[in-house]
């Protein structure tokens, strides 16, 4: 039976970062939302089985490698450290758990409505929406958002059964420390991943198929992720291409061929990790009978302010392509929401924040040492290493650094690239700094506390001025 059409002010299809903030955002800002989810709970990728469950299992695995290979310098040692692994994992489930409650929480204090099932875009800019047991709500609503996310991309030897041969859903709930983990894919989630499961014990061996982990970051933060990742004890091989490979009962083979000479390798593992990046997902969405553009790579075309090609209808986060990240795709949210509403909004991406949650983290914004000079402006340098920052001692963690990408003539911060202990949480003053058109001279001068890591940032932005005064 089809139920009668009803006329909300917005429909966001995906209850994602990108869709739950833009149904939020639209809801502070006075409009009538429903924001369809087929899934059990609200939150997408990145709470149910990306960024949250994915930083809760590499907090809980540092802990782990920490207690047997740094507490004793600290005076404390364990007798027979042991993995509770089933413990791990229920920790990981509740943590996401708290977060899904946290988004039904604000829908119901925003009034957001979630309507339960599988949302279709119909032509007209209607939505339909069919629950579980096959009922069918309409709705013709003034805006659709259209925030349906992505989906990992598989190789055609390697299709995903969650067993042997994973995508992130099976590699953040493996049952049992995998003997061998092969991962293909050198970029943030197969490195997180593959940290993750080496800590815990596993050999790892990561299988990239450009010339460096981490493809499209500064030349200097990928050798040092490289060196410092590799004395951890992860088996990178570059320039690698996977070019065949089977699973055979509990096992799963691997055959790869090296760029540099062709020459061939077979490696066998008892769990496959395939990570090689992600596409748009357009469930429910025929664009072909929609007439909604696409691009390249299948992502759906916006504008500056998430519009597609038909009128009324946005499209944020993965599902428009370029940085697959989850605060992109809430701020894509937000300026959706607020043109709806009648606001002169616009996205840019200009110091779109990006981070790798390995130990040590990788935090960067901005163009990188290459991009700049490529630009053909005149570029300054400042770098400057935690190694000589006295809280970074205190800490016992000293790989990395900090390094500054000024323009030359102006000393405008151009980019920053850092690794090193806790740059996650020290990259944001700098993106502040960016998105002012701060300088070098900005952030050297500000005062910064002492003994903190973010003295390190101080000093580097001082360094691309010749100035830095601990080193
Ligand atoms: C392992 C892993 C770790 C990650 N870590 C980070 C990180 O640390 N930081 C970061 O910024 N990003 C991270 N990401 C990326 C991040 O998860 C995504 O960029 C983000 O989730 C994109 O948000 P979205 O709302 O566009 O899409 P999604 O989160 O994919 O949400 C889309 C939602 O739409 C629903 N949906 C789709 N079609 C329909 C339909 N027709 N009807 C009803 N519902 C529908 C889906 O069920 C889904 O819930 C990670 C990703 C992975 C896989």
């Amino acid at each position: 039976m089809t139920a009668t059409p009803q006329t909300p002010d917005v429909v966001v299809i995906g209850g994602g970062p990108g869709g739950y903030v833009a149904s939020i955002r639209a809801a502070q800002l006075g409009l009538s939302v429903v924001c369809v989810e087929f899934d059990r709970t609200l939150g997408g990728t990145c709470v149910n089985v990306g960024c949250i469950p994915s930083k809760a299992l590499l907090g809980s695995s540092e802990h782990y490698e920490w207690t047997q290979t740094h507490a004793a310098e600290h005076g404390i040692t364990f007798d027979g450290v042991r993995l509770d692994l089933a413990r791990m994992m229920k920790r990981k489930d509740d943590v996401v758990a708290r977060n899904t409650r946290g988004i039904e929480y604000l829908f119901k204090k925003h009034k957001v409505t979630w309507a339960k099932g599988v949302g279709t875009l119909r032509p007209g800019n209607v939505v339909e929406v069919k629950a579980g047991d096959g009922a069918v709500s309409t709705y013709r609503p003034r805006h659709v958002i259209l925030a349906t996310g992505s989906v990992p991309v598989t190789l055609p030897f390697f299709p995903f059964d969650e067993e042997r041969v994973l995508s992130n859903v099976g590699a953040l709930r493996i049952p049992e420390v995998p003997q061998h983990l092969v991962v293909i894919g050198g970029g943030v989630i197969g490195l997180e991943l593959g940290s993750v499961w080496r800590r815990l014990g596993a050999k790892v061996t990561v299988i990239e198929f450009m010339p460096t982990i981490l493809p499209g970051n500064d030349d200097d933060i990928v050798k040092e992720a490289a060196k410092v990742l590799t004395k951890q004890g992860l088996e990178l091989h570059t320039a690698t291409k996977v070019v065949g490979g089977r699973r055979n009962g509990a096992r799963v083979l691997i055959e790869t061929e090296r760029s540099a000479d062709g020459a061939k390798r077979m490696f066998d593992a008892d769990y496959l990790l395939v990570s090689i990046g992600r596409q748009p997902a357009l469930t429910g969405v025929d664009a072909a009978e929609l007439g909604l553009a696409l691009g390249r790579r299948g992502e759906i075309v916006v504008d500056d302010q998430m519009r597609t090609n038909l009128p009324g209808v946005f499209a944020i986060g993965d599902a428009v392509g370029g940085k697959l990240l989850a605060h992109k795709a809430e701020e894509e949210g937000v300026i959706a929401a607020e043109v709806i509403a009648g606001h002169p909004a616009r996205m840019h991406y200009h110091n779109m924040p990006a981070v790798v949650y390995t130990w040590p983290e990788v935090a960067t914004a901005g163009l990188t040492e290459a991009e700049a000079r490529a630009s053909g402006r005149a570029v300054k340098v400042g770098k400057f290493p935690f190694s000589a920052n006295g809280r970074a001692r205190t800490m016992g963690s000293t790989d990395g650094f900090v390094k500054f990408v000024t323009d030359a003539r102006t000393d405008e911060i151009l980019g920053c690239h850092m690794i090193g202990p806790n740059v996650s949480d020290l990259l944001a003053e700098v993106v502040l700094a960016m998105e002012y058109r701060g300088t070098a001279d900005d952030i050297g001068e500000t005062v910064h506390s002492h003994p903190t890591l973010s003295e390190v940032v101080k000093e580097a932005a001082l360094g691309a001025l010749g100035r830095a005064i601990h080193i």
